[in-house]
């Protein structure tokens, strides 16, 4: 049995996940997960061995109660002892962090202070965190943030076109989420390519419920699509990604809607959702446009047009491009998206090799293209791993 196990966190404010990874191999030890908390039918489901365990939380319906029934399970299993640092996936770090850090009083007040960036995520990140070390209180506890990678990009590519005291008092501008996917997947790409990441120009897209795409120069990003929140850029599954901000004045004044009910709208019903009006799910989508559904392709098209528009925006950022990589369950899997998008990029030197394109899916990774450089690759993200890797580093384990 592994002594080197990391719990890496992710806390919802209905849900938990958790898994006990060796840091060293990546190999995933246990896994929970948490659901409908705060609900009177909580209920958590465990992973070892191949074995899958469900426990009802009903008397205990809490993160704190999630988190002991959990410790109660890995002391069962012998695990308990095993666990010598808790991750933490922490969404919004505002401007305070560019990297992983350890969690102390003056950390969880400044993910406090950013709560008004992230209301949904950051308050549910803050209650795992609090009851993680309520249970886990002997080892060290370390917040990794979905934002931190991003805050290399230089401020032309950060600040709105809108009045620049709104950033200075409200910390408005683009930060980008995705974070620990973008440094997993580029460090991966480099491992693959056998170069340093240092003098590699790639354009990374995350796609999966939520999409996005980032320029990374050197290892460091220097743009990506997201912005203030999740919904600008590429069309994701229920978000629309860019639209005209005047949306919200035009659907008030026509349809008398609230602003509550045009973000629910943005965030919850459009994108392959609303275009569609059949799913959300990239796969169900797909399906349906072969059965011949004109809005279903009409969704497909967008999602590939708009990303391809994307790739060649990212590389003004890059200024070359070496590396194209696709991640995410879409990215990771789709090959028909992969080959539409990758036909609008000919003029970048792009060419599909239809033959390793349909073999890189269902966790096979490797090149897509025929071209020498500039590549395209697909690359399986891991971002636990990542959140494994940083706890470890930053316990003084690794
Ligand atoms: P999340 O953002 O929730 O982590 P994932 O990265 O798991 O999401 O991606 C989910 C998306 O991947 C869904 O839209 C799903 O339809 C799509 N997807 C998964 N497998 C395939 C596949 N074989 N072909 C096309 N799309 C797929």
């Amino acid at each position: 049995m592994s002594q080197n196990l990391v719990l890496v966190l992710n806390c919802g404010s209905s849900s938990l996940k958790a898994a006990a990874i060796d840091y060293k191999t990546g190999d995933v030890h246990f896994n929970a997960v948490a659901e409908r908390l705060n609900l009177s039918d909580a209920f958590m489901t465990f992973k070892y061995n191949d074995e899958k365990t469900v426990v009802d939380l009903s008397a205990k319906p809490h993160h704190v109660g999630a988190i002991e029934t959990m410790m109660e399970k890995l002391h069962e299993l012998g695990l308990d002892q095993n666990i010598k640092s808790v991750g933490h996936r922490v969404v919004h770090g505002g401007e305070f962090y560019k990297e992983s850090v350890l969690i102390d009083e003056d950390v969880v007040d400044k993910v406090e202070q950013c709560i008004t960036l992230a209301p949904l995520h950051n308050p549910a990140n803050l209650v795992g965190i609090s009851a993680a070390q309520q249970v886990f209180f002997n080892v060290p506890h370390v917040a990794v943030f979905d934002t931190a990678f991003h805050q290399s990009m230089p401020e032309k590519a950060y600040i709105y076109g809108i009045p620049y005291e709104l950033y200075e008092k409200h910390g408005l501008r683009r930060y980008g989420m995705h974070g620990t996917s973008y440094r997993y997947v580029a460090a991966q790409a480099a491992k693959m390519l056998n170069r340093p990441e240092k003098g590699l120009a790639m354009v990374i897209a995350h796609l999966g419920n939520g999409a996005s795409i980032s320029a990374v120069l050197d290892g460091k990003c220097c743009d990506t699509s997201m912005g203030l929140t999740p919904l600008e850029g590429l069309l994701m599954g229920t978000r629309s990604g860019d639209v005209d901000p005047s949306v919200y004045s035009f659907l008030h004044e026509q349809e008398g809607w609230s602003l509550e009910e045009i973000t629910e709208l943005l965030n919850k019903k459009s994108g392959l959702l609303g275009v569609s009006g059949v799913s959300n799910d990239y796969r169900t989508v797909e399906a349906e446009a072969l059965s011949g559904n004109r809005r279903a392709q009409l969704a497909l098209d967008i999602f590939a047009y708009r990303l391809a528009k994307y790739v060649a925006a990212m590389t003004v950022a890059t200024g070359r491009l070496d590396a194209l990589v696709f991640t995410g369950g879409i990215g990771e899997n789709s090959k028909d998206m992969r080959a539409k998008m990758i036909g609008y990029l000919g003029f970048l030197g792009l060419q599909i090799d239809d033959q390793l394109n349909a073999e890189a899916r269902f966790g096979k990774f490797g090149i897509i293209t025929k071209s020498q450089y500039p590549l395209a690759l697909v690359i399986p993200t891991n971002e636990e791993l990542m959140i494994a890797q940083d706890a470890a580093r930053l316990a003084g384990l690794s």
